[in-house]
């Protein structure tokens, strides 16, 4: 697995921080920020490559800045830990095993727009 974090920051006592950049008009709300996969994948990403020890919890926030009138930026903090991360390589196994086996689950929603399997999507 391959991924680029926006950005990587040390807090004052040497913890990793995994700092991600968001645009939104909606507020977040912290049950969204506590399960949000990707922030998942990074926290797998750095214990997999040994930045941080295999049981340690990885803090993470959202740096979002909302579309409003007035521009309004937020901060969103959470933290992974060795279950998110075991629970998350038992769902990407999954779903590397359904690519394999060729299963195919249409989930319209708003990327399907700019798709390009749209029209092979749409006769399947
Ligand atoms: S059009 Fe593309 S994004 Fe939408 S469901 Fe089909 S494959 Fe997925």
């Amino acid at each position: 697995m391959i991924g680029v974090i926006d950005l990587l920051l040390r807090d004052g006592k040497g913890n990793l921080v995994v700092v991600d950049h968001k645009t939104s008009k909606l507020a977040k709300s912290q049950s969204a920020v506590d399960s949000d996969l990707q922030t998942t994948a990074y926290s797998y990403l750095l214990a997999a490559n040994r930045f941080v020890f295999p049981l340690a919890e990885v803090q993470a926030r959202f740096d979002v800045l909302r579309k409003l009138k007035t521009p309004k930026f937020e901060q969103y903090y959470t933290r992974r830990g060795p279950d998110s991360r075991k629970r998350f390589a038992h769902l990407t196994a999954t779903v590397l095993s359904g690519i394999e086996n060729r299963v195919f689950l249409p989930c319209k929603g708003w990327l399907c727009a700019d798709c390009e399997y749209g029209e092979a999507c749409q006769n399947w």
